[in-house]
């Protein structure tokens, strides 16, 4: 479903070449649960960008839906980027004039729905994070809790196979966090699959899956432990990912 192979990335600063990422390996399959952990400034949010075709490695392989993606044009992996995958923010990144249904609908404008379809849609997503009753309500006039919901129903109106949430429980309570970890479990329930950041131990352990980053390199991976001795050496792909079939 997902797959890095040797991926570096480099920020080029006052200061020079500076390496953020370094030799990612890994592969995620189809429904897996993954949690990815790590210090701040350990690349977390990098991998998200790379994985979620934000931006590109500096060197390496990215692989969406079995597609290697620099094999694509720029639109074509656009296409694939709004199409297959979803994503979800610390700071919900929701246009502040917009109705929470207009916020939702976006994507599927950008997809050429037409104007009605995308209504009813938006209106069936909102629904399934419980927020029928605040549709034409504007971001501003929501709690997090309910702005979190809304960008998760944005994220899902068209259906991706993949949901990448940086953080999305970073500036909620634990009764809000609750909610929105068990909209993600149902979301995972439907055969997604779910990537996310997280600083909380508890949500980390509710994972399938727990990936640690640490300053750019795969620290721990809770599916490789047997085979991963050397992530974040050099070693190659083929040596420590274990399942090769699932791209
Ligand atoms: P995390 O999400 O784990 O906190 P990030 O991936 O956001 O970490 O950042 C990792 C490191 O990369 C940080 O030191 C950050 O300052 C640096 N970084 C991120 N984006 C850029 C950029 N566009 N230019 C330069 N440095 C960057
Ligand atoms: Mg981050």
């Amino acid at each position: 479903m997902i797959g890095l192979k040797d991926v570096n990335k480099s920020f080029t600063t006052a200061a020079g070449l500076l390496p953020i990422l370094k030799g990612i390996n890994v592969e995620i399959g189809k429904g897996e649960f993954v949690a990815l952990t790590g210090p701040s400034g350990s690349g977390k949010s990098t991998l998200m960008s790379i994985v979620g075709c934000l931006e590109p490695p500096t060197t390496g392989k990215v692989y969406v839906e079995g597609v290697e993606l620099s094999s694509l044009s720029d639109n074509e992996q656009a296409e694939l980027r709004s199409r297959a995958i979803g994503f979800v923010f610390q700071a919900f990144h929701l246009i502040q004039s917009l109705s929470l249904e207009e916020n939702v609908e976006v994507p599927l404008f950008y997809a050429g729905v037409p104007r009605k379809d995308r209504r009813k849609r938006a209106r069936e997503a909102l629904a399934r994070v419980g927020l029928s009753g605040r549709t034409t309500h504007k971001p501003y006039e929501l709690s997090g809790g309910e702005q979190q919901r809304a960008s998760i129903a944005r994220a899902l109106i068209r259906e991706p196979g993949v949901i990448l949430a940086d953080e999305p429980t970073g500036n909620l309570d634990s009764k809000t966090c609750e909610q929105i970890m068990a909209i993600l479990e149902g979301v995972r329930k439907e055969g997604k699959t779910i990537l996310i950041v997280t600083h909380d131990q508890s949500i980390a352990a509710r994972a399938s899956r727990q990936i640690r980053l640490n300053d750019g390199v795969i620290a721990s991976d809770s599916q490789q432990v047997l085979t991963c001795a050397t992530a974040g050496s050099s070693g190659s792909a083929e040596s420590i990912v274990p399942r090769q079939a699932e791209f």
